[in-house]
């Protein structure tokens, strides 16, 4: 069959089976089809190469710049940004060596933090990704059971990488993934029963193949509902995770391991030493397994960290230090509306006080801001004032009129 003169250099199709042909030098033609796939696979090309520029050895900040980073919006925990920094500087080297013929493989170092709800796990991970720009998504372990239950599938997690990666899986395998609650999938008692614990010890075992590094075959929608949908295969081996939890009541077993250790030697000094309000700063694998992690579970998060509770002056600095801290914010929204918002030092005091009272924490130092400020925003963009000082008296009455129980569940 003779072919039309007008067809597309690059598929070979006739015009007639194309929408239109572009004409170039010397009768060359490409067709808009094959035009919105070369433009494809320049913006993939492109990715790629700002993946490698942004993982580049030389430029890879070092441990130290890395915490200095976090300070800028994370409060105390230095132990666990010392960990972390140097856990995730050693996690990219790893991803960044270059083949060598020596034996020494260095493992990969997934990380686990262990500190009460609200001190700023999940802050401190989406603040590192954030440094790395490398995609970075948060699961709660919660919602996992394993394969075949009501619940989502463990390779979800790795649906969401994908997603926050555009699915580029090149991207995505270099990611970042926080798991929240992972003390919620610990074993849910050391008898066996008959019923199978399909949220814990089965979410466990399920985490497991991610977690050491192995291809998974992931639905790129997630869930069960799209039974059509064509499985991505992810590498996970270069996927850093950190898991973090709140692990209620393990400061019971660090007591009791610390307390089994007077009756060895060497004993009294010990546990003299030992700082009995902060019982967490001795968390050991060992801890973990009491509270019902499987040991291989705990194997592949070697890297163990912890944090601090957050004291008064802790959540005073929260409230003004870090660069996106919370009155920074607020002071930029008014200064959109042309107003200098100015807070007197007691109100920051006050919120605090409220927060501790309410026991909310970090978490509860937003609400307790709103609720002071919501009648003002509402009404300054309507209003001519260029300037507005938020008194102590006008935030007790602001607080006392509101419903603090609502506060106190938020
Ligand atoms: P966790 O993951 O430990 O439960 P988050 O990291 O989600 O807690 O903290 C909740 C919120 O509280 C954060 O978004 C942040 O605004 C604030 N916060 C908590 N801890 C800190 C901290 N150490 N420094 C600055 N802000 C913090």
């Amino acid at each position: 069959m003779a072919k039309s003169s007008k067809h597309c250099s690059f598929c070979g199709r006739p015009e007639t089976q194309v929408g239109f042909l572009i004409t170039g030098l010397d009768g060359a033609q490409i067709c808009n089809e094959c035009t919105e796939q070369a433009a494809a696979i320049v913006r993939d090309a492109k990715m790629g190469n700002d993946m490698a520029s942004t993982l580049d050895k030389e430029k890879l900040p070092k441990p130290a710049e890395i915490k200095n980073y976090l300070d800028q919006y994370v409060i105390g925990q230095d132990d666990a940004k010392k960990y972390l920094s140097v856990a995730v500087y050693n996690h990219y080297k790893r991803v960044l060596q270059e083949k060598s013929n020596d034996d020494v493989e260095i493992e990969k170092s997934n990380i686990i933090m262990v500190g009460y709800t609200g001190t700023g796990k999940t802050l401190l991970a989406k603040t590192i990704a954030r440094k790395l720009h490398v995609p970075f998504t948060i699961v709660d372990a919660t919602v996992l059971t394993e394969a075949g239950y009501v619940g989502e599938d463990i390779e979800s997690i790795l649906t969401r990488l994908l997603q926050v990666a555009d699915y580029n899986v090149k991207e995505a395998e270099r990611g970042i993934v926080f798991i929240d609650e992972i003390d919620k999938i610990a074993r849910k008692s050391d008898n066996p029963s008959i019923t199978r614990d399909v949220s814990g010890e089965g979410v466990q075992q399920g985490l497991l193949k991610l977690l050491e590094g192995s291809v998974v075959n992931v639905p790129p929608q997630g869930g069960r509902k799209h039974p059509e949908q064509k499985f991505i295969p992810v590498n996970t081996q270069n996927i850093l995770f950190i898991c973090g939890g709140a692990f209620d009541g393990i400061e019971r077993k660090i007591a009791n391991r610390l307390n089994t250790r007077v009756v060895g030697y060497g004993a009294s000094i010990e546990n003299e030493m030992v700082d009995r309000t902060n019982l967490l700063q001795y968390i050991a694998p060992q801890d973990l397994k009491s509270f019902g992690l499987i040991p291989e579970i705990i194997g592949r998060l070697p890297i163990l960290t912890y944090l601090e509770p957050l004291d008064r002056s802790a959540l005073r600095n929260i409230l003004t230090e870090p660069k996106n801290s919370i009155i920074k914010q607020y002071v930029k929204l008014f200064k959109m509306d042309g107003v200098d918002l100015i807070f007197e030092p007691e109100v920051l005091d006050y919120i605090v006080d409220k927060a501790i009272e309410f026991k909310l924490g970090a978490r509860g130092l937003r609400s307790i801001t709103e609720t002071i400020m919501i009648d003002q925003m509402f009404e300054m963009p309507t209003k001519k004032e260029k300037k507005w000082l938020v008194t102590i008296d006008y935030a007790r009455t602001k607080m006392d009129k509101a419903n603090a129980h609502r506060l106190k569940t938020a």
